[in-house]
């Protein structure tokens, strides 16, 4: 490895760590190609020693008062607000989407914080006055303990800030896992929590791989996990972590469909589409992945799809002329490019091709253009695989039962839509698709941060979605508590049978 080679080290205790001679891995700039630094891959023993410093932060800032806790959340917020280019900029550098769009997934993970500064609120109790003469009852939720994140290479800011400003508000401590390709990024949300007043030890960045992740796992003082990738590892860190005694919520892929009908507008829908299927290069856990044309939609519908797609101006993330980014890495290019090759081949019409795009300035960039993919059925490998690239499969159906039937045969449950100017279709797709997230004339419904986010089937492992009221209820716990204080002189009414309210 050459001197010079920036390596980008965990933050526990609120320092910089790493063992000397530690595994690394290269951290690529998907739009030169080039190896921008290696991030050290934590040991078994280093996650160990992130968790213990997280257990002792735990004993006082579980103890810090909603007051204490929801002044360091607004800090917070406000240094994420005044650093949004700079994290923007950290994105676009390691994971390639152009600024614009970094800048907007720096702006959701913020909307996170702002719902986390109100925890006094969010935590507050009920309380019943007198359940039976003499004795009142109230609740509370205390914290977990220590709970891990681990996340994926997309959203490399927003992701984590669907976990920790909630998990911390909660009064919890956290040890982040992100993704070993795009890891810079936490670092410095890890110096702002610092400088926001956190104890050090509340917030830890653990980088690494499967070896990290498996101790996190495997760890017993571990009480909950947070999880967001691909399914195949969803339901291996379900599985793993609560056969361990965790709280898990672990969410998977996704293959999102938008159902257009005749009667919608074309112009508007197409646009809708494009944007949603190629916009951070289909690198969205709720891009558009398949459309599905109803009855007379489909002809219009592909002739505007592919116009609009091959007019996507492509280019490295850094221009403010480029509208998507390349892909993440040079194995994740050769795998899209290799399953349009398979639609092709297995009988698909390629209505455009983005394979082989060059870039003038960067001809090592990882860019593969915005394809469509007409005449596409659902046996066919582009329709069952998550292709994670930006590619749309266009299929075509008679009504709009089948469209819903077709949505509902698919194993993944992340987010759909329809496009429509029918409010009795748009009712019956709502109440009809078994899916988390469903948008009407809105391509990609992602919730917003005081609700919950999350999919259904196997785009989701475990009850509770993230953030929102369901993330307040992921990390804390509940107490009831039963209370009487009887009077010295008014001698005691306990008898054998069970209690029931006077
Ligand atoms: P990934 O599953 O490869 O990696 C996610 C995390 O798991 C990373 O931190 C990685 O280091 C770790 N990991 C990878 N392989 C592992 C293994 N074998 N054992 C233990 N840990 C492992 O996902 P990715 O490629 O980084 O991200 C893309 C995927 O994430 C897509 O499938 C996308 O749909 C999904 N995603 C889903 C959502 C959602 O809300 N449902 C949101 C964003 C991304």
């Amino acid at each position: 490895m050459a001197a010079s080679t920036a390596i980008i080290e965990h933050w526990v205790g609120g320092k910089r760590t790493s063992e000397p001679d530690c595994r690394t891995s290269p951290v690529f700039d998907p739009a030169t190609g080039a190896e921008r630094g290696r991030v050290s891959l934590a040991s078994a023993a280093e996650v160990a020693a992130a968790v213990r410093t997280a257990d002792l932060a735990f004993e006082t800032w579980s103890q810090a008062s909603l007051s204490t806790r929801s002044k360091t959340l607004f800090a917070f917020r406000e240094l994420v607000n005044s650093h949004l280019d700079e994290l923007a900029e950290l994105i676009t550098d390691e994971h390639g989407k152009v600024l614009s769009d970094a800048r907007g997934e720096v702006q959701r993970g913020l909307e996170v914080v702002e719902f986390a500064c109100g925890i006094p609120q969010l935590l507050k109790g009920d309380y019943s006055d007198q359940v039976s003469t003499g004795i009142d009852s109230f609740s509370f939720r205390e914290p977990l303990g220590v709970v891990a994140g681990i996340t994926p290479f997309n959203f490399p800011v927003m992701v984590p800030m669907w976990m920790h400003p909630v998990a911390i508000a909660c009064g919890n401590t956290f040890v982040l896992k992100p993704s070993e390709r795009d890891p810079s990024a936490s670092m410095l949300v890890a110096e702002l929590w610092q400088r926001a007043g956190l104890p050090d030890g509340v917030f830890n960045v653990v980088h690494g791989d499967k070896e990290a992740v498996d101790a996190l796992l495997e760890s017993p003082d571990v009480a909950a996990v947070s999880f967001v990738g691909s399914t195949p590892v969803a339901r291996y860190i379900h599985e793993r972590a609560t056969a361990t005694g965790k709280r898990v919520q672990a969410l998977g892929g996704a293959k999102n469909h938008a159902i257009v009908l005749p009667d919608a507008d074309l112009d508007f829908a197409s646009d809708h589409l494009v944007a949603a299927a190629f916009g951070s290069a289909g690198e969205r856990c709720m891009a558009i992945s398949a459309t599905i044309a109803v009855g007379a939609a489909g002809d219009a519908l592909v002739r505007a799809v592919t116009d609009k797609a091959q007019a996507v101006k492509v280019g490295p993330g850094r221009d403010a002329a480029s509208e998507m980014g390349p892909v993440i890495t040079q194995a994740s290019m050769d795998r899209i490019e290799s399953l349009i090759g398979s639609g092709a081949e297995q009988g698909a019409r390629l209505a455009v091709d983005g394979r082989g795009l060059r870039v003038e300035g960067h001809p090592d960039g990882f860019f593969v253009g915005p394809t469509v993919l007409d005449e596409v059925t659902v046996d066919m490998d582009v329709y069952r695989e998550e292709i994670f690239g930006p590619v749309l499969s266009v299929l075509r159906v008679d009504t709009v039962e089948d469209a819903i039937a077709m949505v509902n045969a698919n194993p993944y449950g992340n987010g759909t839509a329809i496009f429509t100017s029918s409010g009795d279709a748009a009712r019956r797709f709502q109440r009809g698709v078994k899916v988390g997230m469903i948008g009407i004339n809105v391509p990609i419904p992602v919730p917003m941060a005081y609700y919950s986010f999350g999919g259904w089937k196997d785009s989701l492992f475990g009850d509770k979605h993230v953030h929102g009221p369901e993330g307040i209820s992921f990390y804390t716990r509940a107490k009831v508590v039963t209370s009487r204080w009887p009077e010295r002189s008014g001698g005691s009414d306990a008898s054998y049978h069970f209690p029931t309210a006077k």
